[in-house]
């Protein structure tokens, strides 16, 4: 007797293979069968029209907030996705303390527009090290897998507090701090290191994130926390100012720590082809023996557009720019206007 099966579904078995439909059986929590008519079941499942797959591994998430109050980890968990990854682009909710939490809230706000009113609702802040934000993680059950990340901008405030807001640089003691805490945080059981270096990445008030303007030195000082450790990956969200010099040091950062460098590889309307040379650089990396990575979406990236949110079709668009410092309500009685509205287009 099987403990459950799932009958009669379009199965996709993650091998590149073509679909094909039967069944799947599992008994002591291990797959026991993949196709064909299985036994019977203690739980029999109906799958008939149903796909059936592997779990999904979404490696670009941002439950920081939701994972520590959501068991379900909703709405990914009901989308087939077994693993979450969060603490990306250098956001997240530690280290922090007591007097960072708004700040912390109203980062991810604006950067991922996930509205501050949940957060403030659902947050219960019973940790302040990284380590402690991981034991609160685990006093709830969680539907699915999920890691966990140290994001670089609550480290830097934890670390240099208002130094960090007002995006001073860091000091070497700044460094050697930051560096110690993701070293306890990967030993505690982070997945890795994130960090963000793109303008489009701001504060609620418009400021950009604390660690937009992060010297290369306090960028390879963090990362060499993953030197010797053999697990653990620095990732990060770059607008690439400098392409040359940026891919130069994650190759060299990867080298020295022999750990993966990813980043997210994004395009630009202005610049087409602009993918092809990091890709480029992707691969004289790994022509070195460097693990440098670009994640890319395996769908267009979703976000949240409207006239009150960070980011709305026009946003980018010059005749728009000052109309971004008025209300939400005066922008929309500006855009009634069809003469601002053809300057707009
Ligand atoms: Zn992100």
């Amino acid at each position: 007797m099987h403990d459950t099966v799932i009958r009669g579904g379009t199965i996709i078995d993650g091998t590149g293979s073509a679909a094909f439909s039967g069944d799947v059986a599992v008994k002591d929590g291990k797959i026991a069968q993949v196709g064909g008519k299985a036994g019977p079941g203690k739980r029999e499942i109906d799958a008939d029209g149903l796909l059936v797959t592997p779990g999904w591994v979404d490696a670009h998430t941002h439950y920081d907030g939701q994972a520590t109050w959501d068991s379900e980890l909703a709405p990914s968990s009901w989308h087939g996705v077994s693993t979450i990854l969060f603490g990306n682009c250098g956001v997240g909710f530690a280290p922090v303390r007591h007097e960072h939490h708004e700040a912390l809230i109203g980062l991810m706000e604006a950067v991922e527009e996930i509205p501050g009113i949940a957060l403030a609702e659902g947050l219960k802040w019973d940790w302040e090290s990284f380590p402690e934000y991981l034991d609160a993680l685990e006093r709830i059950p969680h539907a699915i897998d999920f890691g966990a990340q140290i994001p670089h901008h609550p480290l830097r405030v934890f670390v240099m507090g208002d130094r960090a807001i007002d995006r001073e640089p860091a000091t070497a003691d700044d460094i050697a701090e930051m560096q110690r805490l993701t070293r306890q945080a990967l030993q505690a059981g982070a997945f890795g290191f994130t960090t963000s270096r793109t303008s489009s990445h701001k504060t609620l008030t418009g400021e950009m994130v604390p660690g937009r303007y992060s010297e290369v030195d306090e960028l390879m000082g963090l990362g060499s926390a993953l030197k010797g450790l053999g697990y653990g990956a620095f990732g990060m969200n770059s607008d690439f100012d400098n392409e040359t010099e940026e891919l130069a040091w994650m190759t060299r950062l990867a080298q020295d720590t022999g750990r993966p460098v990813w980043f997210l590889l994004t395009d630009r309307m202005a610049d087409p082809q602009r993918w092809r040379r990091p890709m480029q650089a992707v691969h004289a990396a790994r022509a070195q023996g460097a693990m440098v990575t670009a994640q890319v979406a395996g769908w267009p990236v979703g976000v949240l557009l409207g006239v009150d949110a960070a980011l709305n079709p026009f946003s980018i668009r010059p005749g728009y720019q000052a109309l971004l410092q008025l209300p939400a309500a005066e922008r929309l009685k500006r855009l009634a206007d069809p003469a601002m509205r053809s300057q707009i287009y």
